[in-house]
């Protein structure tokens, strides 16, 4: 049962389930200059007031300057605290697209001092329920016009279970369920903006919080803090040269934690402008970018890439405005990089990162080598890496792979209210184990960084991430299955796709891949954690210690894969 939510006292976030940095850690951080001692919306509200005249959003449906989106987002918080009964402390889920109203919705919550859960459109009525009682959350903010108009449902059925009591409905009729969204711009336009609760807020307090991991037993959620999620954005726009006058282009969910800290705060604390595409279709990307000439893409997964360098309409569209095109999310395979140079003439970088925080980049101007084969370098100079064996204290020898650790101003220190975890996911000295394979290497004097797999059982399907535990969990309630073990098979687009492994019940009919997901549409999963693939097999291979085999059942999947592609070309 959730304990109730913290209401804006720093000792209660603590004693919530908050893990702090060290103040050692801490002190260190603000004398380097890295945190700032300003909360997030004090910071976005002084680049407000510097850019009031620029370009801050564009969409497909219009474009706002700072003032106007700042304007926007304080009638919005003031709305909030005076119609509806949420208060500052409070978390509120969001079920929001790459629509403007989302931008002022998180904007305005961080201005009433309300946390967003950075929860996604596409997540099932149960994913939401889940997170939402492990927070405490009070509000569900929710797109009515939404892919087909589904989410005022699950808004409907959590209030009906009581787990939520304060909803926001935007792009559509509120119809009873809550409160509509331009109601609350109106019945905030004539709140004062100086009494809005961040201008009191503390710094050490939890501004967000962001998703990692599924939704079996104890949720990891990462609450990002005012400060270190400030430098985490400022240190990416400085490290990409984002000014006024800069345009960039997003195309991924916008409330992921890399929406956020790639894309919405870093434009913002920087003056430039974003653009922000409705989906990644590349038809509209192409549009965007010819209307709009952006010079950064900031995060393309791989997928994407390859999307475009297929599109009919990609070589013969004016691509010369794209001057920072950041491969990031998942491994990127030399050939697409090599194609993205000679097909679109486009040099590409890299990026990895985390809902946790650790960012790494390859420099702008680095060899080809180390731009196609290494995410880079550490994002801040602070940031500690270590490389260690898994499940050790131990680094590996030089140029040895292992799991990736990592410490520093903008990597959480525990996730939220998950004591279990925190005891295996950080080292004794604060280290994150990001459940990464990484490898160091030297060029010219400097340390960089390859992704080489990971050990964590999740399915990285173009950057969507598939917990397999929760999707397995779920699979084994099906009256037919006896035993269930999901696993990644390599897709040529998407990088990875979930195959499920099924053991039946005697005598049982098996499953399709589309009565089995119809199955677990219908215990609220998302969509795109959806089994693509169904095998059955008499019994799961184990390993030596007795556990699921998961690496042969990859072996076995990708042998098939590879005789399929041969017998059929
Ligand atoms: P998320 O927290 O959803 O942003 O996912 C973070 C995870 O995505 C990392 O722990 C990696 O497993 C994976 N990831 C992110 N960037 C890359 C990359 N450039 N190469 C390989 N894996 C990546």
């Amino acid at each position: 049962m959730a304990k109730t939510t913290a209401r804006g006292n720093v000792e209660d976030d603590v004693g919530n389930g908050l893990v702090r940095y060290p103040k050692e850690a801490e002190a260190r951080y603000r004398e380097a200059g890295y945190w700032s001692g300003r909360t997030l919306p004090a910071e976005l509200m002084s680049a407000a007031a510097t850019h009031a005249d620029r370009t801050a959003l564009i969409t497909p449906e219009g474009s706002w300057t700072y003032h106007d989106l700042f304007t926007a987002s304080q009638r919005f918080a003031a709305g909030l605290l005076e119609s509806t009964g949420l208060r500052p402390g409070d978390a509120v889920m969001f079920q929001m697209g790459n629509v403007a109203e989302t931008v002022v919705s998180y904007l305005g919550c961080l201005l009433a001092g309300i946390r967003p859960v950075c929860t996604l459109p596409q997540h099932g009525v149960r994913e939401i329920r889940v997170l939402a009682e492990h927070i405490g959350a009070r509000g569900l903010i929710t797109q009515a016009d939404f892919g087909h108009g589904r989410l005022p449902d699950i808004a409907r059925t959590l209030r009906a279970d009581a787990v939520i009591q304060d909803i926001v409905v935007a792009r559509g009729p509120a119809d009873g369920l809550g409160a509509g969204y331009e109601d609350l711009l109106a019945s905030g336009a004539s709140a004062s903006p100086a009494t809005l609760p961040y201008r009191t807020g503390d710094p050490r307090q939890i501004a967000a919080f962001q998703l990692s991991g599924g939704t079996t037993g104890l949720p990891k959620i990462a609450p990002r803090l005012h400060e270190e999620y400030t430098y985490n954005s400022r240190a990416w726009a400085e490290t990409l040269d984002w000014r006024p006058g800069t345009v960039i282009l997003y195309p991924l969910p916008i409330m992921h934690n890399a929406g956020i800290s790639v894309a919405l705060q870093p434009a913002l604390l920087s003056g430039a402008t974003l653009v922000l595409a409705p989906s990644a279709d590349i038809g509209t990307l192409l549009d965007l970018i010819e209307a709009h000439r952006p010079e950064a893409l900031p995060l393309v997964p791989p997928a994407l890439a390859i999307r475009l360098l297929e599109h009919p309409r990609s070589t013969s569209s004016d691509l010369s405005s794209l001057k920072d095109f950041i491969v990031g999310g998942q491994k990127l395979a030399e050939e697409v990089a090599g194609r993205l140079r000679d097909v679109l003439g486009i040099t590409v970088r890299q990026k990895f990162g985390m809902a946790e925080g650790m960012f790494f980049v390859t420099p702008a101007h680095a060899a080809e080598e180390v731009r196609h084969h290494t995410v880079g370098e550490p994002l801040s100079p602070a940031d500690e890496i270590r490389i260690l064996r898994p499940g050790e204290n131990t680094e590996v020898a030089p140029g040895e792979i292992g799991e990736l650790c990592v410490r520093g101003p903008y990597t959480i220190r525990g996730y939220y209210r998950a004591e279990q975890h925190n005891a295996h996911a950080f080292t004794s000295d604060g280290f994150y184990r990001t459940g990464d394979l990484a490898r160091r290497h030297t060029v010219a004097g400097s340390a960089c960084y390859s992704i080489e797999g990971r050990i964590k059982d999740v399915i990285n399907r173009g950057v969507e991430k598939i917990h397999a535990e929760e999707v397995e969990e779920l699979i084994l309630r099906h009256p037919d299955v006896s035993n269930a073990a999901l696993v990644a098979m390599p897709d040529k687009v998407l990088g990875e796709k979930a195959c499920v492994y099924l053991v039946l019940e005697p005598g049982a009919t098996p499953p399709t891949v589309r009565t089995l997901g119809e199955f677990l549409l219908s215990k609220g999963l998302a969509k795109y954690k959806l089994p693509e693939r169904v095998e059955v097999l008499p019994a799961l291979p184990l390993s030596n210690v007795g556990k699921i085999s998961k690496k042969a059942l990859r072996e076995d999947i990708e042998d098939k894969l590879g005789r399929e592609s041969g017998t059929s070309g």
